[in-house]
């Protein structure tokens, strides 16, 4: 099980970024998402959104304090930050200790607190420069799931996409609703 936890989430400021942190978590292979900084419903309402319509039982919730979250998680903690050791050297053992343990990821906003990096088990880079917390979430989920998640269905969904090389093909449980078909053309 993984749960990410995204720190000092600022409601007017980070509305976009953090909505595709949790976006990228579910997308990813994530369980749940615990979010710090501003309580923010709206951020809540259109991941719950997604989830309604896209399935699947990913979990957003507030958390006043990463600390007391911290201090009673009971499995291990892996911080992503450009700081840390490279991914490619880590990826293995956290792989391993998953097999035992669930984990809580850590991504940072704009200032990350120094105890963050003496709490966590693993200090991980995604590469050694500065990105986004969404990309670098994304690339560490996909390197602990090796790719599977790419393939990941949800049978629950009342929305599931039918691949397709150009039109845009959506199915609604049971129905199948096309806003292209497949010359292209808007119906
Ligand atoms: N200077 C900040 C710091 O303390 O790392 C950068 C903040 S960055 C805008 C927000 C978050 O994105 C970071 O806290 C980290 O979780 C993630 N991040 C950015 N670049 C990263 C990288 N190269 N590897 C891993 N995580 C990264």
């Amino acid at each position: 099980m993984i749960t990410v936890l995204r720190l000092g989430h600022r409601a007017e400021r980070d509305k976009r970024l953090s909505t595709h942190v949790a976006l990228v978590a579910r997308a990813f292979g994530a369980d749940n998402l615990f979010y710090t900084g501003d309580y923010d419903q709206t951020l809540e309402d259109s991941v719950n959104k997604v989830v309604e319509k896209w399935g699947g039982a990913f979990k957003i919730e507030y958390t006043s304090s990463w600390k007391t979250l911290v201090k009673t998680w009971r499995g291990k903690i892996v911080h992503l930050t450009m700081y840390g050791l490279p991914l490619k050297t880590v990826i293995d053992e956290i792989r391993t200790v998953m097999r035992q343990f669930d984990l809580l990821v850590i991504v940072g906003g704009e200032k990350v607190e120094g105890e963050v990096f003496q709490v966590a088990d693993y200090n991980v880079a995604v590469t050694s420069q500065p990105h986004s917390e969404a990309a670098a979430l994304a690339v560490f989920l996909d390197w602990v799931f090796q790719g599977t998640e790419l393939d990941k269905v949800y049978p629950d969904a009342l929305f599931s996409v039918v691949p397709s090389a150009k039109g845009k093909i959506v199915k609604r449980r049971g129905l199948l609703e096309s806003d292209f078909g497949v010359d292209g053309l808007t119906r």
